[in-house]
């Protein structure tokens, strides 16, 4: 599967250089064959590699829409057209903002901000499951830091 950016011939603004976006595509690319070739062996894949669920519809139901009432530079980091009156935008929690048209798509391939990779809810129930587990490890791991740091400094 093409990312969205390279269906659309183009790739995100913002902090990344040239390079890491090269190697962003290259990690993407990798991910995909990674995956075909465990459904085509049927082997059982991490979620963290399992393809991420769209986000949820009440989620999407719930962004923030704004109708654009005089243009604006700022531009839409998916399609790079600045917003005109009259096109729809919709903020992510984020705050992120893109265009209705370019953001629904996308949310509905994958949950998370193409800016900041943030995640969004979902309406599948074993990816929760498993972003709780991760949740969940993260903060025991903090726990175990911070008891750390309390005894040795
Ligand atoms: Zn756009
Ligand atoms: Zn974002």
């Amino acid at each position: 599967m093409a990312s969205y950016f390279d269906e659309h011939g183009c790739e995100p603004t913002g902090e990344t250089g040239p390079e890491l976006n090269t190697l962003l595509r290259w990690a993407r690319i990798l991910i995909n064959d990674v995956r075909q070739y465990a459904e085509s062996e049927g082997l059982e894949l991490p979620p963290d590699i399992r393809k991420a669920p769209p986000a949820s519809k009440e989620c999407i139901a719930n962004l923030k829409e704004t109708r654009v009432s005089t243009d604006r530079e700022e531009k839409c980091p998916v399609c790079l057209l600045p917003y005109r009156v009259g096109d729809v935008t919709k903020t992510l929690p984020c705050v992120h903002e893109y265009h209705q048209t370019c953001i629904l798509p996308w949310l509905d391939k994958t949950n998370s901000c193409p800016m900041c990779r943030h995640e969004l809810p979902t309406d599948d129930e074993d990816y929760e499951e498993y972003r709780k587990h991760k949740a969940r490890a993260k903060q025991r791991q903090f726990e175990t830091e911070s008891l750390h740091d309390a005894m040795y400094s």
